[in-house]
């Protein structure tokens, strides 16, 4: 897929997570819109390797998402990528769905793990791609999607340390650096900065992007594939609620839904668009 299809794919994944969102009347807006292009980027930017028919094919990539509540842009993605129907994204928050307000990895296809207490996916990531590692020649990849808030959690730091003094170079962690978390900016609640310092200093490869521009993310995962004796972390510069003017930046849509009419605003615009989410830089 050229950039071109992956931009307008990215943008199919956000007027999804509306439409999942209005319908569900519950969930988290601000995280998912931000995340859509890194998601589209590694399902079919050519990062992942999957196989929607086979989920459990053990050559597979590993993917674990940390902050289970933006779980809407991986489902969406989920069902881009073939491993259920688009219309089973209809069901989210329903009762007996697959489709859980936080993922349940016994009942979803594609997932690895169940998370939404925060701060426990590289752990998780770390155990799997130390076990790799350790057991195979050409050992599978595990990428770790982060929330910037879960930086604050002491147990990311354990994760961190361990993979860096294990040089887990078949890990790689996305974090959505935002800048908010559900009541605030992440400086004003507790800094994180300088916060490439800190990775680098746990062992670390380094790689910061924006986090819209599809080429640089698939460019720094692939950096991150050459990369030897080293776990990468990519830190994603990301915008919450990117795409739809009323949410973008603004903390408040962190953990809520669009109205009906919110809903119908934000499709308009997504619509309007045409596949193209300018990044901040471009
Ligand atoms: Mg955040």
């Amino acid at each position: 897929m050229n950039i071109e299809k992956l931009e307008e794919k990215a943008n199919d994944i956000r007027q999804d997570i509306i439409q999942m969102l209005v319908a569900a009347k519950s969930g988290h807006s601000a995280g998912p819109l931000g995340m859509a292009d890194v998601f589209t980027a590694l399902y079919f930017g050519g990062i992942l390797h999957y196989d929607p028919k086979n989920p459990a094919d053990p050559t597979r990539d590993r993917f674990v998402l940390s902050c289970g509540h933006i779980c809407p842009v991986w489902y969406a993605t989920l069902a881009h990528a073939g491993f259920f129907e688009l219309s089973e994204l209809a069901t989210l928050r329903k009762l007996g769905t697959r489709l859980h307000g936080h993922p349940h990895n016994e009942v979803l296809p594609g997932a690895e793990n169940s998370s939404g207490p925060l701060g426990q996916g590289l752990s998780q990531a770390a155990a799997m791609a130390y076990a790799g590692l350790n057991m195979k020649k050409e050992p599978w990849r595990v990428y770790c999607v982060m929330s910037d808030g879960e930086q604050q959690e002491g147990q990311t730091w354990e994760a961190a340390m361990f993979a860096g003094k294990n040089k887990l170079r078949n890990l790689t962690g996305f974090i959505d650096r935002n800048n908010i978390q559900i009541d605030g900016h992440t400086e004003d609640i507790m800094p994180l900065e300088p916060f490439a310092d800190k990775w680098r200093a746990f062992g670390w490869h380094v790689l910061e992007v924006d986090g819209h521009n599809i080429r640089e993310i698939i460019d720094a995962a692939n950096e991150a594939k050459a990369i030897y004796e080293k776990p990468t972390v990519i830190i994603c510069h990301t915008i919450p609620g990117k795409g739809v003017d009323f949410m973008e930046y603004r903390f408040e849509w962190h953990g809520k839904p669009p109205n009906d009419e919110e809903a119908k605003k934000a499709l308009q615009e997504l619509r309007t668009l045409g596949g193209k989410i300018r990044s901040e830089h471009q």
